[in-house]
């Protein structure tokens, strides 16, 4: 049966009455508690379920290994051996990988045998061939030597019924050889969230066509489409309109039919211009979330027909890290996963920098000979300094003096990857 989730609810915006600024957070923590999984989903093979998330726990079909076996190429016997020197004669044939010898070796001999070789019976323990002098028909080696000694236990690894997979990840590519050991040949994951990014703004035009003097290109749409698809989304080009309520009125519309989430960016402001943000508060839809965060504010949140809205900021910067920070978990948690937090590494800093306290600040960084450089600028309008960077480095909420050699967190673009 796939699983069909209930709609959002219509409250899942708001923010606690008489809150001015909202530390990230705590913005964070509402959005985690609130938005809800809106995909269902279907059973796929275990090569389409790369990058997927996982439905249900997955269960071992199988233990690993199914058999005790040897873990090392050498001679395996009965029991334990004692301190000294010690020969023993051969049985005829082997134990080899995928190759069981059928008969029993008896105590005091021992049979030649392969990595991965189910143990024969009467075999407990292995020692290694490069410990071992081989005779004719017989072997001389020096104790002691424990019993188990190079050996795996069945199931030592994982059991029959064990659940060793679990709903709300992420599939890796490790996570097929574990399945696939597991006997597992299927998976039931979510669908891929579908997500919508609308630029809007009278400034913007298309790469490609001629920017008219006071025209800028649209910047914003290449960046979002292409980070959703990196993030496992499905990016859906909701394209560009102008700063107009009725033509984005009519596109919100459409697009609420055609997509899990939309992204907006521009116009999230509440100046004269900001269509987007007057739009949403037109029809009660919108909550304006003022993060205490740089760069980044206002985060417009709405929800359009059912479908939750981000209202980013135009600037690419802002609409990066807004994406980054506040998009990217809570709508992994619309596409049924777990919550992501991004993982980052204190780093010494090749900078000097004070920061005031009351609100959290992302820059743009990278890591040289092991130290964190940020962009040479802070301005959120310098898109060259996105690309030179390689990740953020994430300045606490509260009040710094950073010299450099002081550790920062840095955060790489990587890892806001699902
Ligand atoms: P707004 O949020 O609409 O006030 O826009 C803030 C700044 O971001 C303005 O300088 C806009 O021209 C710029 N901007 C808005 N949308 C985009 C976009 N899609 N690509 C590049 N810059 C943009
Ligand atoms: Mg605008």
């Amino acid at each position: 049966m796939p699983l069909t989730p209930p709609p959002l609810r219509n409250d899942c915006f708001s923010l606690p009455a008489g809150v001015d600024w909202t530390p990230v957070d705590e913005a964070l923590a509402l959005l985690r508690e609130r938005l809800k999984r809106v995909v269902s989903s279907e059973t796929l093979s275990l090569s389409a379920a790369l990058g997927r998330v996982l439905a249900k726990d997955v269960i071992a079909k199988r233990s690993n290994p199914a058999l005790p076996n040897t873990a090392v190429d050498g001679y395996g016997f009965a029991g334990s051996i004692a301190e000294g020197a010690h020969v023993m004669p051969l049985v005829k044939g082997r134990a080899a990988a995928g190759l069981a010898y059928e008969g029993t070796v008896p105590a005091g001999q021992a049979i030649r045998i392969l990595t991965g070789a189910a143990l024969p019976a009467g075999v407990e323990t292995v020692i290694l061939e490069e410990d071992v002098t081989l005779g004719k028909g017989e072997i001389a080696f020096r104790g002691p030597l424990k019993q188990g000694a190079n050996t795996r236990k069945a199931g030592e690894d994982f059991n029959t019924g064990e659940a060793i997979l679990t709903a709300g990840r992420v599939i890796t590519p490790a996570d097929l050889a574990l399945a696939a050991a597991a006997g597992i040949d299927a998976f039931e994951v979510y669908l891929p969230l579908r997500v919508g990014v609308l630029s809007t703004g009278d400034e913007l035009c298309e790469v490609g066509e001629m920017a008219a003097p006071g025209q800028i290109y649209d910047a914003n749409r290449p960046m979002l489409l292409a980070l959703l698809r990196q993030m496992g989304f499905v990016p859906v080009d909701l394209g560009r309109v102008a700063d107009d309520r009725a033509t984005l009125r009519a596109r919100l519309d459409k697009a609420a039919f055609e997509v899990d989430v939309i992204l907006t960016s521009g116009g999230a402001s509440a100046g004269d211009e900001d269509h987007v943000s007057a739009l949403l508060r037109e029809s009660g839809a919108l909550q304006e979330w003022r993060i205490a965060l740089k760069p980044g504010r206002p985060l417009a949140l709405a929800l359009w027909n059912g479908v939750p809205i981000f209202g980013l900021p135009g600037n690419p910067v802002a609409a990066l890290v807004c994406t980054l920070i506040f998009a990217r978990p809570a709508m992994g948690q619309m596409a049924g996963a777990n919550w992501q937090e991004p993982l980052g590494f204190d780093l010494p800093a090749a900078f000097a920098k004070r920061k005031k306290t009351g609100r959290r600040e992302y820059l743009r960084a990278r890591i040289r000979d092991g130290q964190v450089e940020v962009f040479k600028s802070e301005g959120s309008a310098r898109i060259s300094g996105l690309s030179w960077a390689e990740g953020l480095v994430e300045l606490g909420d509260g009040a710094l003096e950073i010299i450099p050699g002081h550790p920062v967190r840095f955060i790489p673009y990587d890892s806001f990857r699902l």
